[in-house]
């Protein structure tokens, strides 16, 4: 397979295979620029069916990584690393150490968390050996998720598409479709019910359904229905790859502000939105929360409160994200690269 040549390959710094065959590790760490900084972004375990699948998923995660991070202000470059394994195999935590003396040997250029498949409490485990792990739970007060910064960081982003959209502050009556409620949707879900609004919610777990109905007064929809809701915002908060020709055609929300990665099946999608008229906030920058509140560790010690306050930063900047691509008549996600592009080049390190 030509490697440099292929499609999701973005003039990457360094790709390294991880292998242990005590263990059975099959795994890719990708650092896409560490222009701003340290690389950074989670640690992905996921069955892929193929090496290739991994690698492409790696190399797009990474440079989304490279992006986010920009955008969110912070100094740090992209990175990301997969693991190709069952996150339910009974040896997890061993395929975890192993894969951890990789990442230290890196000696800070990469730092990892939790991603799809690892959670803050596989987090202390890949931080047994290794020096270059955040998002642990033993860095928060038990029971608590950093992925709650990512949906008070997508909560912001409604907050900011409303100011965009409608010019007011106030949420009450705003009708969101929340498809998935798990780490991430569950908590959006809580943040707008407290605003007042409107929701109205699909998952494929029946209990997770039920949990939001009963406490925040969701309307249960059907998972293959929730897009075609005629509301005023649809958040992704599952699966990508989930803006496409089909439920392009379908959406009848005025806008897309949801936690979900790489929503758009393809570039040409965020034109398609821009077309219809639907206010696309790229995936990218509102899901940032979860950096800004739990990656910051890597430079800083920031309380909580401090945290909190700076994914609250998040309107800001996605309300001059739309202004600027409302002016220009781009769509949002095309905005969204030039700024994260801009950032990374008028850098002076390196
Ligand atoms: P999660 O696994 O906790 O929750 C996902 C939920 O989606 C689950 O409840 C699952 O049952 C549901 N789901 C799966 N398929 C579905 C379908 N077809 N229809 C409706 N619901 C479906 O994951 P999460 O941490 O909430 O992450 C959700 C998305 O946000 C992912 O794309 C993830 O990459 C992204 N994200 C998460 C974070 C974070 O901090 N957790 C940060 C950035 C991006």
């Amino acid at each position: 397979m030509p490697i440099f040549s292929q499609v999701d390959f973005d003039a990457h710094e360094q790709v390294l295979f991880c292998h242990d065959a005590t263990v059975g590790l099959f795994g890719i760490i990708a650092i896409h620029n560490t222009k701003l900084g340290p690389a950074a972004g989670g640690c992905r375990m996921y069955p892929y069916k193929s090496t290739v699948t991994a690698l492409k998923d790696v190399l797009r995660l990474s440079k989304g990584m490279s992006y986010k991070n920009a955008i969110a202000g912070l100094p740090l470059g992209g990175g990301k690393c997969v693991i190709i394994a069952d996150p339910s195999r009974p040896d997890k935590a061993d395929l975890l150490r192993a894969f951890s003396k990789h990442v230290q040997s890196l000696k800070g250029r990469y730092w990892t968390a939790i991603d799809v498949g690892v959670s803050p409490k596989d987090a202390d485990i890949l931080a047994e050996n290794c020096d270059y792990i955040f998002a642990r739970a033993s860095q928060y007060p038990e029971g608590f998720n950093p992925s709650k910064f990512t949906a008070l960081g997508g909560f912001t982003g409604i907050r900011a598409v409303v100011k965009h959209l409608w010019k007011t502050e106030d949420l009450s009556g705003l009708k969101v479709a929340i498809q998935g409620l798990g780490a991430t949707g569950k908590n959006l879900s809580h943040h707008l019910h407290e605003a007042g609004a409107e929701l109205f919610v699909a998952d494929i777990n029946e209990e997770a359904v039920q949990f939001v109905v009963e406490n925040y007064g969701a309307k249960a929809v059907s998972p293959d229905e929730i897009h075609r809701q005629d509301v005023d915002v649809y958040a992704p908060c599952a699966m990508g790859g989930i803006i496409n020709d089909k439920s392009i055609s379908e959406i009848k929300a005025k806008s897309i502000c949801g936690l979900a990665n790489n929503q758009l099946a393809t570039e040409i999608h965020g034109k398609m939105l821009m077309e219809k008229g639907i206010t696309y906030v790229p995936d990218y920058v509102v899901n940032a929360g979860g950096m800004m509140g739990a990656g910051t560790r890597i430079f800083s010690q920031p309380t909580m409160e401090d945290s909190k306050k700076r994914v609250m930063g998040l309107y800001d900047t996605i309300l001059n994200l739309l202004e600027k691509a409302n002016s220009r008549k781009i769509p949002t996600s095309e905005m969204a690269d030039k700024m994260a592009i801009e950032i990374i080049n008028k850098t002076n390190n390196n």
